[in-house]
């Protein structure tokens, strides 16, 4: 018999908008060419297309691109202080990429309870809200499998 998993009784995550998970030090967020069209028709770019200060090519793969401070291109920073710290929100939200959409549901954290604790440090949302029961958690993190 299979082991049972250690979040079998579901995990909490409900996003504060703190935008962590969209700045700071550089990363990638992928996209595929699919993922590209979506956005550009969501920004009514009629051809399709998104430039080189949206997205970038690495290797055979493509990646949002970030400001020089580290947000995401796409990060939009309120500048309203909440009491519990700034609010953010992504211009692209209904049609983000998997990536975004299945954070933070990701097999690199969800391999042990500590993965899980180490990215609750940096994003305030897990352990907290909603609560995601096994099978939903299942199919967000193989939906992206890394
Ligand atoms: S770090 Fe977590 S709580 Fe903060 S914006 Fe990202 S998902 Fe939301």
């Amino acid at each position: 018999m299979a082991k049972e998993k250690w979040y079998q009784a579901g995990l909490c995550f409900s996003c504060t908008q703190c935008g962590n998970c969209c700045s700071g030090d550089p990363g990638y967020v992928w996209v595929t060419k699919k993922d590209i069209a979506r956005i550009a028709e969501f920004l009514g770019h009629e051809e399709g297309k998104l430039d080189e200060r949206k997205v970038r090519r690495v290797g055979l793969r493509y990646s949002l691109t970030e400001k020089p401070n580290g947000d995401c291109i796409f990060l939009v920073r309120t500048g309203r202080r909440e009491p519990d710290g700034p609010r953010t929100s992504c211009a692209i939200h209904p049609v983000r990429p998997l990536q975004c959409r299945t954070w933070p549901f990701w097999t690199q954290n969800l391999r042990t309870a500590d993965d899980w604790n180490r990215a609750h440090q940096k994003c305030p949302g897990m352990n907290t809200g909603c609560h995601y029961d096994f099978v939903q958690i299942e199919s967000l993190r193989k939906k992206r499998k890394s």
